[in-house]
């Protein structure tokens, strides 16, 4: 059965603030029910200030995406909050600024791949039995992951975990394909939040409109596919 546009039950990463966040608020403002996810939930001010203006509808529980243990909690305690899932948007990541060639800290690339590369193909390995059939799987990648632009030695790590991310979108597009299920990388643009810093070229507002005008667009024809936020394919 083909899963509604909206409203649907949808898990986000990395929701406590950036683009995370973002989409938290436009998924609610929408209908969606919504599991956002962050290392510290306690902590999750902004998060838990919409839990009580959308009682019901969102919960918050922990993930370090990083940490594979942390997965198979969330999978354990999802059932408490959702009967499933319609999509799932791999939201969290990492970036190092300021790595030089020649003193790329094995422990800085490390945890990048982790966070951005490794953790949401584990992730998306293990939360696949709880993605509905028909279901839709987002990962925010970027330009930076894209190795057909490359044009010098710019932060390496993020670069290196993204293009690894990359594969692991491709490989789990063919894994899921058989289940209907349409996996994506998506480039959000430039953005405003911390990471992209306050001279970004567009606002978390503007980013995440476009990338679910995108995801809501999105067939399994277009599985495996790697878009920009305005729906733009990017080289890979
Ligand atoms: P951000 O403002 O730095 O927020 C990053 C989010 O990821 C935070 O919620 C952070 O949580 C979370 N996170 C980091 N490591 C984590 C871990 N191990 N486990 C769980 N959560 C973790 O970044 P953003 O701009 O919103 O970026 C969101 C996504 O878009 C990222 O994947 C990023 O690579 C991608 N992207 C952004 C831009 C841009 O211009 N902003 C461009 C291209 C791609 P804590 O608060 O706990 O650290």
């Amino acid at each position: 059965m083909p899963v509604p546009s909206a409203p649907r039950r949808t898990l986000v990463t990395g929701a406590n603030r950036g683009l995370g966040l973002e989409f938290v608020r436009q998924l609610l403002a929408r209908g969606d029910r919504v599991v956002a996810t962050a290392r510290h939930p306690a902590r999750a001010n902004a998060l838990n200030h919409l839990v009580g203006e959308h009682p019901g509808r969102l919960h918050v529980l922990p993930l370090d995406v990083a940490d594979a243990k942390s997965h198979a909690e969330l999978a354990r305690e999802l059932h408490l909050v959702t009967d499933g899932l319609d999509l799932l948007i791999n939201n969290a990541g990492v970036l190092h600024s300021g790595e030089r060639f020649g003193h790329v800290p094995p422990a800085q690339l490390d945890d990048t791949l982790r966070t951005n590369a490794s953790g949401p193909f584990l992730l998306t390995q293990t939360l696949a039995p709880h993605i509905a059939d028909g279901g839709k799987v987002a990962n925010l990648s970027s330009v930076l992951g894209s190795i057909a632009s490359v044009d010098g030695f710019h932060t390496p790590s993020y670069a290196i975990s993204k293009a690894a991310q990359n594969m692991a979108t491709a490989l789990l597009a063919t894994a899921l394909r058989e289940r209907s299920i349409a996996v994506v990388a998506l480039h959000p643009g430039w953005v405003q939040t911390e990471m992209g810093g306050s001279g970004a070229q567009i606002t978390p507002e503007a980013s995440v409109a476009g990338l679910l005008k995108v995801i809501d667009e999105l067939g399994i024809d277009d599985t495996g596919t790697f878009r920009d936020w305005r729906g733009h394919a990017m080289p890979w």
